[in-house]
């Protein structure tokens, strides 16, 4: 069974949750603005940070499954609506407004009585590899970016004991 903060994700059972969200959003936008928007397709195929994006062009979200499994049913109120209300301005306004403008807002308030927030409270996945530093007082992980840096000859100093960190050794979280 599923514990209290996450759930094992049934992709079939899933996907019709949020596709039945989506169609939801989009009638109370019909209804909203007299008229009749054309529902986008959804899926699971969102990684990395976000919790989900908005393909204007090809009338498509796509939805992070390791974000909606920490809370789906938040996941669904807030997540889906953030992404259908970009679709619906896409297809209002076309490219001619902010993806998270004053239209794109009203809209999350009016449409579906929600604060217009950019992000997301979801937590977001560790990098597969990092890289771990010392100086004489602390440990540090650094990312692949900042490694390769410091393999080139980059020195990063410890701000407090002031000694130049060395690498020790790379961690795999998976
Ligand atoms: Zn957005
Ligand atoms: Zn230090």
């Amino acid at each position: 069974m599923s514990s209290a903060h996450t759930h094992a994700i049934d992709p079939l059972r899933d996907l019709k949750l949020i596709e039945d969200q989506v169609d939801l959003c989009v009638a109370q936008a019909n209804a909203f603005f007299e008229t009749k928007f054309t529902p986008p397709s959804c899926n699971f195929r969102q990684k990395g940070r976000a919790a989900g994006t908005a393909h204007l062009q090809k009338n498509e979200v796509r939805f992070n499954p390791f974000m909606y499994q920490q809370d789906p049913a938040s996941f669904i109120e807030t997540v889906v609506p953030h992404e259908v209300a970009h679709i619906i301005i896409f297809q209002i306004y076309g490219s001619k407004v902010k993806p998270h403008g004053k239209e794109w807002q009203a809209m999350m308030m009016k449409v579906y009585g929600l604060k217009p927030d950019r992000t997301h409270q979801f937590d977001t996945p560790l990098p597969k590899e990092s890289y771990e530093y010392h100086c004489s007082c602390e440990c540090y992980q650094f990312s692949k970016q900042r490694h390769n840096r410091a393999q080139k000859g980059v020195e990063y100093i410890c701000k407090i004991c002031k000694t130049t960190l060395q690498y020790i050794k790379t961690n795999k979280n998976s």
